[in-house]
């Protein structure tokens, strides 16, 4: 096995790009800013898809899919959106290549190729969007519309890192519409909700749901809510975004309808995103310094079974006693594997499921079939038992619910123990700096002060968080007056 990952205490950055790549979830590729996701880190984003679909088609979505390419003129249809992601677009403006007349062997752009119109590669949908729901709305009737696609989108993004923030992605989009404000709003507030509990129950990630500021909103959006999670060195990330989008879309693209009254009025919309980032969120919340950390509800195998034998008849018995219990455990809809591999020793698959967040192993060797037992680690506490195999299913299955509920508290009790409220900016400074995490603090509500804190500190406004509870005070900056703390942290 390759030799041990950096710790996290000396270097976390690094840490988290080794563990990346050693626990074969992905790789960076021959494209700048983009990743190859591997079959291993593919699997953990196919769970999360799966369980998310599952999420938005309960709550009345559909899924549908759009082009990927957006003519020019629509994407600049929105004024606010496009100017908010043209910094970061791919433009298409060729359709072919040709053989260089003055470079042989090479292929160049075809001169007389030229598209007539430029195609922007989607940074995301809204316009391509909202131009195809003009010809699907007319009526009250025809609304709502509850559609997600499951897509890529391309961000020109110059600092890039795996998962966490790369030029291509992988990510959901949903884009509802509503024939009033109110229901958009509530859709709004629907899906942040479906993503905290996604968050929380599946990813055994806390999270804080808030608004977003003015200057950290979503291009074109009337407001933005998110949830936002603490990652183990003190940083925040945004963990997934919920916009309400007012009419600003359907007045770009026109999309009216005629409602109950009979009357013209412009559609309401929301649109709402996680992506691959969430891959980045999963490992930097529990993993350790001996690899990754994987909650069962996302785990490719929640178990995997390792024989310990010197011989082809120990092995034959082994194998035998294997079958039951994966015939057992996947009866209880446990997903578990056989590592029957004959390159590798114990010793190596042993250190390989560390490293890639097997939740339990068993280990069978010649001393358990006669005895009757297993060996049975744990990935998270990294604790060892002897197990009968009479009680084998119904251990492993209470600890499926156990390892889960331990890894959220773990990670709960850590992100409150890293939420300090300040009243001060030397205060703000000296915790930024020792602990880092969230700090809740007074913030006069301009864009100017929350500004000035970023250029001294680097510290953004993460959300003003919607359980807040009102208390006046004095901004932790300016000293003006204040109704309400919002949270800051550092952030990825
Ligand atoms: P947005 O459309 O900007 O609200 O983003 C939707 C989701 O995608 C959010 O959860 C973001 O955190 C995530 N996201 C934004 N940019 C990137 C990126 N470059 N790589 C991966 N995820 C991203």
């Amino acid at each position: 096995m390759s030799k041990n990952l950096t710790n996290r205490s000396e270097d976390y950055s690094k840490w988290y790009n080794e563990l990346v790549v050693k626990a074969d979830l992905a790789e960076n590729s021959a494209v700048r800013g983009c990743m190859v996701i591997k079959p291993y880190g593919y699997a953990i984003w196919e769970k999360m898809q799966a369980e998310l679909d599952r999420m938005f088609k309960e709550t009345g979505h559909q899924n549908a899919y759009f082009p990927l390419f957006v003519p020019k003129s629509l994407f600049e249809a929105e004024e606010k959106n496009a100017e908010g992601f043209a910094k970061e677009c791919a433009v298409v403006t060729h359709y072919r290549l040709q053989n260089d007349p003055d470079n042989e062997g090479k292929l160049r752009v075809d001169p007389e190729a030229k598209l007539e119109e430029e195609l922007v590669v989607r940074p995301t949908s809204e316009a391509i969007i909202w131009n195809t729901y003009k010809g699907w709305i007319q009526s009250y009737r025809d609304l709502p519309i509850l559609v997600n696609q499951w897509a890529n989108v391309v961000r020109w993004e110059m600092r890039t890192r795996l998962f966490l923030r790369t030029a291509e992605f992988l990510w959901q989009e949903g884009h509802t519409a509503h024939a009033t404000k109110a229901e958009a709003w509530e859709e709004t507030k629907l899906i942040n909700n479906v993503y905290a509990n996604f968050a929380e129950n599946f990813m055994a990630i806390p999270v804080i749901q808030g608004l977003k500021t003015e200057s950290e909103r979503f291009a074109g959006a009337e407001e933005t809510m998110c949830i936002e999670a603490l990652m183990q060195d003190g940083k925040a990330l945004q963990a997934g975004t919920s916009h309400f989008l007012g009419q600003n879309f359907a007045k770009a693209f026109d999309v009216k309808f005629t409602n109950k009254e009979g009357k013209q009025d412009y559609v309401w919309a929301t649109s709402w995103g996680v992506s691959t980032r969430l891959v980045g969120a999963l490992i930097m919340t529990h993993s350790d310094d001996k690899g990754l950390v994987l909650p069962p509800s996302l785990a490719p195998n929640q178990v995997v079974i390792v024989p310990i034998y010197r011989n082809d008849e120990q092995l034959e018995k082994i194998t035998h006693v294997a079958n039951t219990i994966m015939s057992d455990l996947r009866g209880k809809g446990v997903s578990v594997k056989f590592d029957n591999r004959t390159t590798f020793r114990p010793g190596a698959k042993f250190a390989q499921h560390e490293l890639q967040g097997v939740p339990l192993r068993i280990a069978i060797g010649p001393k358990d079939l006669e005895n009757g037992t297993v060996e049975l680690a744990r990935r998270d506490t990294l604790t060892k038992e002897i197990v009968s195999l009479d009680t084998l299913t119904d251990t492993v299955e209470q600890l499926m619910t156990e390892i889960q509920e331990t890894l959220f508290k773990k990670a709960l009790d850590f992100r409150d123990a890293h939420i300090t409220k300040v009243d001060t900016f030397d205060e703000f400074k000296t915790v930024l700096e020792n602990k880092a995490g969230f700090i809740l603090a007074h913030w006069d509500g301009t864009s100017e002060t929350e500004n000035k804190i970023k250029e001294l500190t680097k510290a953004t406004i993460r959300c003003i968080p919607i359980d807040n509870t009102v208390e006046e005070g004095k901004c932790v900056y300016s000293g003006n007056p204040s109704k309400q703390r919002v949270l800051f942290a550092k952030a990825y």
